[in-house]
């Protein structure tokens, strides 16, 4: 069954904290035997890496999660998580063309249980994501206010 949770935002702060929340509530309860992975979609400013920012905190993850110009992809260690040893930061937003070199290193990464796999615009490459992927839709309201919807399996 699919369970639907909504949450309003008022200022990047409280997106942060829902972050931070949110992986300490789902992330903490779970060890599956895949992959565990979620779903970022939504518009540009939407509040996606802000959200990260304090999921990574929730996770124990001390560097900073930044809006990756560049970088597609990038590896954090967990080290106080017991069920978990990485946490991957990956973001579609700039990939197009030629990405087989990019969905094999992902698919490989979605293979491991062992691995947190969060992906921006995870839209663009729906087809090699799990079907059990948590979805996190961000959407714009105004300023600095976002609705952010969450959508998971049980
Ligand atoms: P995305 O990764 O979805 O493109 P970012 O998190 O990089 O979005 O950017 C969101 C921008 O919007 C940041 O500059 C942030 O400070 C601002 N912002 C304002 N209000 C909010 C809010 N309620 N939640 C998240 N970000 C907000
Ligand atoms: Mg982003």
């Amino acid at each position: 069954m699919e369970k639907k949770k909504i949450f309003i935002t008022k200022n990047a702060n409280q997106t942060k904290k829902l972050g931070e929340f949110l992986a300490r509530e789902i992330v903490l309860s779970k060890a599956e035997k895949k992959a565990l992975v979620f779903s970022l979609n939504g518009c540009l400013g939407g509040g996606k890496t802000t959200f990260l920012q304090g999921f990574a905190k929730g996770l124990g993850i001390k560097e900073k999660i930044l809006s990756p110009t560049f970088v597609i992809l990038k590896r954090f260690k967990l080290v106080k998580e017991k069920n978990y040893n990485n946490f991957y930061h990956i973001d579609c937003y700039r990939i197009q063309g030629s990405k087989e070199m990019l969905l094999l290193e992902v698919k490989d990464i979605l293979k491991d249980p062992k691995n947190i796999v969060a992906i921006e615009w995870a839209e663009r490459i729906k087809n090699i994501l799990p079907k059990e992927a948590i979805v996190l839709q961000f959407d714009f309201i105004k300023k600095d206010k976002r609705k952010i919807t969450l959508k998971y399996h049980v």
